[in-house]
């Protein structure tokens, strides 16, 4: 299959960055930036307070709002939790789930993972589930066995429709804000495991159709060579997400 049916997303991960009116500034930058730009969605993950701000000025746009975490509840007594519905409502239509920095910082395991992503998947949210190995992990040659597990696991009672719904972004702990990005190789090489493992478990076709992103240091510099790779239908990017005119030119490598 042509890898050109698969729709290439470019996605944000602004992490713990920007106020609200910080995202006013960068957003009025960035739309007329890549308005036009239609050879892949445009995406801003952004955190939970901008959600309002983002949702208001990309109306109307290309560009599309994202949150970085969902609680798998649907509501109740979990101070300091937002629910897929809350992110629904406020217009967010992606949510980050099991972002390296959520795993090592605040406990996230491949269980909660699954249950974040269901309740995103119900909620009629579009999942970007995080998935990477330690450097130790490669060092160690796991690499495989440690995507398919955290796959496998994110993807438990999971429907094939459902999982086409879905995206993964293959981020290698290692190559997340280190400046240190994987080989275009690497990056094609695990992406294609991933899809490996998605056409285990659901056949050739769900698995040729799931967008499967790269993250990790993806910049100017960098993103065409990696976004060139057969596997590799987008990117997930940190850094150089903040900057507009950084993020507008992986979009253009993405076109
Ligand atoms: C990320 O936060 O998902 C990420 C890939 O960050 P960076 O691009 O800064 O490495």
């Amino acid at each position: 299959m042509n890898k050109n049916v698969r729709k290439a997303v470019i996605a944000g991960n602004w992490k713990m960055n920007m106020t609200p009116s910080e995202t006013k500034k960068l957003l009025s930058e960035l739309i007329p930036m890549v308005e036009g730009k239609t050879g892949c969605d445009v995406v801003v993950c952004v955190p939970f307070v901008d959600i309002d701000t983002a949702v208001a000025m990309t109306k109307g746009t290309n560009v599309k709002v994202g949150a970085q975490n969902v609680h798998f509840e649907k509501n109740g007594a979990f101070t300091g939790e937002i629910s897929a519905d809350m992110l629904k409502e406020c217009g967010a239509e992606y949510v980050v789930i099991g972002h390296s920095e959520r795993r090592q910082y605040f406990g996230e395991t491949d269980v909660t993972v699954n249950l974040r992503l269901k309740a995103a998947l119900a909620a009629g949210l579009t999942p970007i589930l995080c998935v990477g190995e330690l450097l130790d992990e490669r060092d160690r040659d796991v690499t495989a066995e440690v995507v398919a597990m955290q796959t496998k696991i994110a993807l438990l009672d999971v429907s094939a429709e459902d999982a086409k719904k879905v995206i993964v972004a293959y981020e290698p702990v290692w190559a997340i804000g280190t400046g240190r990005t994987a080989t275009a190789e690497q990056a094609d090489e695990v992406c294609g495991i991933i899809r490996s493992v998605l056409a285990a478990k659901y056949g050739a076709d769900v698995a040729e159709a799931v967008t499967i992103q790269y993250g990790g240091s993806m910049k100017p510099g960098n993103a065409a060579e990696l976004l060139s790779k057969y596997h590799v239908d987008g990117g997930l990017i940190g850094g150089a997400s903040l900057k507009a005119s950084d993020f507008t030119a992986i979009v253009d490598a993405a076109q």
